[in-house]
């Protein structure tokens, strides 16, 4: 049956544009400090690119599961990885606030742990630590009711075979073939089977988890503080008098006209990786939004050009989450393309990355962002390396998922879909003949390979490094050895994929102070409007500290805005 929506007043205390991590927390916070809130969402689900993560939190100092560490060591390795690049009162304004913004979610009901053994990003950088990585315990989704349909889906890779809800630990246990991931994955199955009332409704899998789980509490949490949260509502005008933001104007079946905020407009809608035009505008190379693993549509720096039409100041444009992505064709629909996730995949060993002419140009088993970093830093001196290729044996190709492709172990080349062979996904007897089938050279493909055997025998990349920090280690599979990151490839057939230049989401935007408060052209706040995760410009620059440091800051700050707004309106500040 159709839901009918409530008629919605137009003048609340805070308008909050954009239903994901930032946004979300941001609202929750505005109505625990008292203020009447709203949420308006441009699309149909709610959850932004948030839903479909993996969910982590990179908090420092968050004190969860007896963790130990200290602001002076987080703030020494904010400094190193950031290289001087992001500014300091915004970092101590996180390493301030952060671990408060985790203690507000438990009061909330909202549990998160500690991802076990997950090292920071830069584990060789004065002040790295492991366990700075937080994960939203999984909720069921029956708890939403009827929301539960309208949350966004997760991602597919974050489903065991495009059904079956995995923690992110799950999908990394299944991913790096942990010991006992057969058991793992048939658990995942007899729980959804056995799940039998539930099964006669929905083929969804009800518990929520990663991305899921984390706004589906906050979801949970809004509505029982009678926040509504309106879907097919769309930032187009901010409004203003006086040089102060009183509201916005909205289009879209959900909620349209202008809509007054008596004390603060959040703006949390998202980065700008899904406008081809703002892509081409400001990346340091040429992109293809298809790339980009974020859902399809959704954040096309809306908010970033409202903001920008009453005179914000922008920064840090030519930068971005970057995470390695191909593409294949859809298993219904050929003519489709799905971009699926490089991430996982390039760390494991058996396998190399070569640029188009047949050369090493990273140590593959880096993080994701320093991955795309390469991939740019390549390109521009070689002119050779978007995309890149990903090259792998028999051994990689049995043990080990790659893209969409799954091991070979679940799905043998005879299982292989048509259509993603030679185009996307290219298998020769010989390096020679992959080569050939590629376009690139033979010969110095075949020294990029023999030097891999050579490393992977002795342990040590002595071009790249590949295996020697522990961040590699600890991504690679332990059951190889000396090295867990570097196999030999020389087990014929061999393989081939494309690796483009994906992102999980845009990290410049509007400029804003250590408030979240919009700073304009002239560097003046914007009186009564805010900006938090990818629609504002990172806290981090150009650097990725850790597993969920996008999250992290997006929620952090979406909490100091809330906090300064109730600030400002009780006349504190
Ligand atoms: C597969 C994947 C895994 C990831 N895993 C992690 C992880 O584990 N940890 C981590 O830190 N990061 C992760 N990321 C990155 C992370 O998900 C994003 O950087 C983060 O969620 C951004 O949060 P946000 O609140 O800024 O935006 P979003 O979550 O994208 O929310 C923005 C919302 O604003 C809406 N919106 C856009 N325009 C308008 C408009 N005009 N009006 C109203 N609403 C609008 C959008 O539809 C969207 O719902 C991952 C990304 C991907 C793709």
């Amino acid at each position: 049956m159709a839901r009918t929506a409530p008629a919605l007043k137009t003048n609340w205390d805070v308008i909050v544009i954009g239903s994901g991590a930032g946004g979300l927390l941001a609202a929750l916070r505005a109505a625990a400090n008292g203020l009447s809130t709203i949420v308006f969402e441009k699309t149909g689900y709610y959850g932004g690119t948030t839903a479909t993560s993996g969910g982590a939190i990179w908090v420092p100092c968050h004190g969860l599961d007896g963790h130990e560490d200290s602001r002076e060591q987080a703030l020494a390795y904010l400094q190193h990885v950031t290289a001087g690049e992001a500014h300091a009162d915004r970092i101590a304004a996180y390493l301030d606030r952060a671990p408060a913004m985790i203690a507000f979610l438990q009061q909330c009901g909202i549990a998160c742990d500690m991802l076990a053994g997950y090292p920071d990003y830069y584990t060789e950088a004065p002040g790295a630590l492991v366990g700075r990585a937080l994960v939203p315990r999984e909720i069921d989704g029956m708890d939403l009711g009827e929301d539960f349909a309208d949350l966004r889906p997760p991602f597919g890779a974050f489903m065991l075979l495009d059904r079956y809800s995995l923690d992110l630990e799950q999908a990394f246990a299944l991913s790096a073939r942990l010991p006992g991931w057969r058991r793992v994955a048939a658990a995942m199955m007899l729980r959804y089977w056995l799940d039998l009332p539930w099964r006669l409704k929905s083929r969804r899998d009800r518990r929520a988890t990663m991305g899921n789980a984390l706004i589906g509490a906050m979801r949970r949490e809004l509505k029982r503080l009678g926040v509504p949260v309106v879907l097919n509502s769309a930032l187009g005008r901010i409004l203003r008098e006086d040089g102060r933001v009183t509201g916005v104007e909205l289009s879209g079946s959900g909620a349209q006209g202008r809509f007054e905020a008596r004390k603060g407009v959040i703006l949390a809608a998202g980065g700008f990786e899904q406008s081809q035009t703002l892509r081409d505008e400001n990346l340091p190379v040429a992109t293809d939004h298809h790339w980009s693993l974020t859902p399809p549509g959704a954040n096309t720096g809306d908010a970033l050009i409202a903001a920008s039409a009453i005179g914000a100041a922008r920064e840090f444009m030519d930068y971005c989450w970057w995470a390695p992505s191909t593409q294949l064709p859809s298993a219904d629909n050929p003519q489709v393309l799905v971009t699926h996730q490089m991430f996982f995949d390039h760390r494991h060993p058996h396998s190399l990355v070569v640029n188009g002419l047949g050369e090493r140009f990273v140590n593959e088993s880096c993080s994701y962002d320093d991955f795309g970093k390469a991939m740019i830093a390549d390109h521009v001196k070689s002119g050779a390396n978007l995309p890149c290729w990903m090259i792998f044996d028999a051994t990689y190709r049995e043990r080990y998922g790659c893209g969409g492709i799954l091991p070979g172990s679940v799905m043998p080349d005879s299982r292989v879909p048509q259509s993603w062979w030679n185009g996307f996904f290219y298998k020769a007897a010989t390096l020679d003949e992959l080569a050939s089938r590629i376009s690139i050279p033979a010969g110095t493909l075949a020294s990029s390979v023999a030097d891999i055997n050579r490393f992977a025998g002795a342990g040590r990349d002595t071009d790249f490094a590949r295996g020697e920090s522990a961040y590699d280690r600890f991504f690679g599979d332990q059951s190889v050895q000396p090295n867990p990151s570097l196999g030999p490839v020389d087990q014929p057939p061999y393989y081939a994929i494309r690796i483009q230049l994906g992102d999980l989401g845009t990290k410049g935007g509007i400029k804003v102070d250590a408030n979240a408060q919009v700073i304009d052209t002239a560097g003046r706040p914007v009186g009564g409007l805010y900006a938090v995760g990818n629609c504002a410009a990172s806290p981090f620059a150009n650097c990725y500290p850790g597993s969920g440091g996008t999250i992290g800051p997006a929620m952090a700050f979406g909490m100091i805005a809330a906090d300064h707004v109730a600030q400002q309106t009780s006349g504190t500040d």
